[in-house]
């Protein structure tokens, strides 16, 4: 983006967990100001691949450090671990470009409190969000019915209950549209993915326009064009539509609330194409209405959702549970949820961490032997 549009941008600030390569590459690029890492005991050797005069920050504080000063900042820490950044940026009264959803599923209430702060904004990167963002500015904030998230439906669209029994891990990671992490992609498969952006859906745009979770709706699309839609309340439907093109929902935050300058996903009307759409498979997906009980239930609830989801989605990646156990797994989890108000992210945490330990025994009764 920075690339596509050099005089629009000048980035004040970088930073990385561990990966030291790929930060010094964009440092010398880039000539960022200053270069953050969380892993204190890199620290030498990425002073040691940066530009002369670059300011080196390092240990765990270091990533909430660059957070506070540019006029964007963009979270793309992958993770529970980024919502210290999505905290720091908003107390600081800045725009946060927000491509991790975790913060703001998990420690929803926490965050709701800081975008209080003056000049505190957040513009979502995920796309469905971003489509979102764009559709409302269709209409007033009052006069919005409901909000419909497309879902490409994840490569298990139209299996069976009983056929998803036997898919492999193999199979969960081969997605139709999009290309994304391991992580992500099972999620896809399960419709989690889905589930968690209604919740971050509910998070994003319900104080502004006071929607519940019974006006937010999936529909299934697989083509992936209509990223996502907005009904406004004398019937009309505002949506978004482009190739499926990461580039333009960080060109969008980035920009906002002018346009960017550079064209991604554009789309060629000269071809003869056909979009689908179909609801959900809800018995199949059962993952879809987990995350809605736990939207609905609030509190910590969804930081366990994220929680066991994660648990389980790993044990499936190591081969350790099947497919169908991720629902299973989540939906026990769950049930012993505790029901904590989360008032800072210390609750929040301590909610993340007790619910990984309930998932990681629901996923020891689930574990078969190859
Ligand atoms: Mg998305």
């Amino acid at each position: 983006m920075v690339r596509a549009e050099p005089d629009r941008y000048r980035v004040i600030a970088l930073g990385a967990n561990r990966s030291v390569g790929a930060l010094a590459v964009q440092a010398k690029e880039l000539r960022p100001e200053r270069v953050a890492i969380a892993d204190a005991g890199l620290e030498d050797e990425l002073r040691a691949a940066v530009p002369r005069g670059t300011e080196v920050w390092a240990g765990p504080g270091a990533l909430e450090a660059i957070a506070r000063d540019a006029e964007v900042v963009v979270n793309g820490v992958v993770g529970f671990a980024g919502l210290p950044v999505t905290l720091a940026a908003l107390a600081a009264g800045r725009r946060l470009a927000l491509a991790n959803k975790e913060s703001l599923i998990a420690a929803g209430p926490v965050v709701q409190r800081v975008r209080a702060t003056p000049g505190a904004e957040i513009i979502p990167v995920d796309s469905e969000h971003c489509a979102v963002h764009q559709c409302l500015r269709g209409g007033g904030r009052g006069e919005v019915r409901r909000i419909v998230l497309t879902a490409s439906g994840g490569p298990f669209r139209g299996r069976s209950a009983g056929d998803l029994a036997r898919v492999t891990v193999e199979d969960a990671l081969a997605h139709p549209t999009w290309r994304m992490g391991p992580k992500i992609t099972v999620d896809s498969s399960t419709l989690m993915n889905k589930g968690l952006e209604v919740i971050e859906a509910h998070e994003l745009f319900g104080p502004a326009t006071g929607i519940g979770y019974d006006s937010i709706d999936v529909v299934v699309h697989p083509q992936s064009i209509v990223h996502s839609m907005v009904e406004f309340r004398d019937g009309a439907t505002v949506a978004q539509l482009s190739e499926p093109d990461m580039r333009l929902p960080i060109s969008y935050a980035l920009a906002y609330p002018d346009r960017g300058e550079a064209e991604f996903g554009a789309l060629d009307w000269a071809a003869a194409r056909s979009l689908d759409f179909e609801p959900p498979d809800r018995d199949a997906f059962a993952c879809l209405d987990l995350a809605y009980q736990a939207g609905r239930a609030g509190g910590t609830a969804p930081a366990w959702l994220n929680a066991a989801n994660e648990v389980a989605v790993q044990a499936f990646l190591d081969h350790r549970i099947p497919w169908t156990a991720i629902a299973e797994v989540i939906s026990e989890t769950l049930d012993a949820h505790d029901g904590t108000d989360p008032t800072g992210a210390d609750v929040v945490m301590e909610a993340d961490r007790v619910a990984r330990v309930r998932a990681r025994q629901a996923v020891e009764r689930r574990v078969v032997t190859p």
